[in-house]
């Protein structure tokens, strides 16, 4: 397993902002984790990549647990936060070399080459980050994230406020991604996951509510009855389904 969620809750005052809630993932699967806003997403992700502890539960990913073995955990992962914080005054090379150097990678040059090609950085390598569109700051973020070359990726909503254009090349980058990582991508858009994930976990109000693969999440909404409701033209549309769970 890749990923091992225990029975995590998290609380902050009074309010449950995650409660209970339990999940595993597969080496190389590319799971979404899908729930309206305010649902827990960002929370449980900030606690699998050990930038918050939770109040009750363990995650272990990749055999380390965040309790015992914090820094060994960190390394297996890569994090795109749901901000994508950028240091908007540096050139494109300098942040990866900057990042590169706190990874302590080995190579750094021919390292911030590949990762600048992979994520199709090329055109605007020697730009300051500040004067990037919304896509191309989030290929640096993908970069930056996949730079130590982890076994994971955390990604949060990483197409939130692109256009279309942008959505539809940073969905075949993260694609492209799957095939060699495991992937938790964080979006509320059901369409999303069709388009990218083999799996959904879906969050409501810091519970689970669903964890299923596509073709389940398609047989549940049959034998919820909004199948009827949702057919168009025999495109399923996996959005009812979804509302419908988290309505
Ligand atoms: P999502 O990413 O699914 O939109 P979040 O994990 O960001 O959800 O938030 C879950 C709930 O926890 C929300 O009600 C949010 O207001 C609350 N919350 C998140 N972070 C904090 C915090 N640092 N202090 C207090 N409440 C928080
Ligand atoms: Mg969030």
């Amino acid at each position: 397993m890749s990923i091992i969620v225990k029975n995590v809750s998290k609380v902050y005052g009074k309010q449950y902002a995650l409660d209970d809630v339990s999940f595993e993932i597969k080496k190389g699967e590319v799971v979404g984790f899908l729930g309206p806003n305010g649902a827990g997403k960002s929370t449980m992700m900030k606690i699998i990549t050990c930038f918050l502890p939770p109040t009750k539960g363990d995650v272990t990913v990749c055999g380390y647990d965040i309790w015992n073995n914090s820094l060994e955990l960190r390394e297996k992962v890569g994090y795109l936060s749901e901000a994508n914080p950028l240091y908007y005054d540096m050139y494109v090379e300098e942040f990866l070399e900057f990042i590169a150097g706190i990874h302590h990678i080995k190579n750094k040059k021919a390292r911030i080459d590949e990762m600048i090609e992979s994520t199709g950085l090329t055109p605007e390598r020697n730009k300051k980050i500040g004067a990037l569109s919304r896509g191309y700051k989030q290929r640096v973020g993908l970069a930056q994230a996949m730079i130590h070359n982890p076994e994971v990726l955390i990604l949060d909503e990483p197409t939130t406020g692109l256009d279309p254009n942008q959505l539809v090349e940073i969905r075949s980058l993260i694609k492209s991604c799957g095939k060699t990582k495991t992937v938790l991508l964080s979006t509320h858009i059901m369409q999303e996951v069709e388009a990218v994930c083999d799996r959904a976990i879906i969050i409501k109000k810091g519970k689970l509510v669903a964890d299923a693969s596509l073709p389940e999440l398609k047989k549940m909404a049959e034998s919820m009855g909004v199948r009827e409701q949702i057919r168009q033209s025999d495109v399923f549309d996996m959005e009812a389904l979804f509302q419908h769970l988290t309505k």
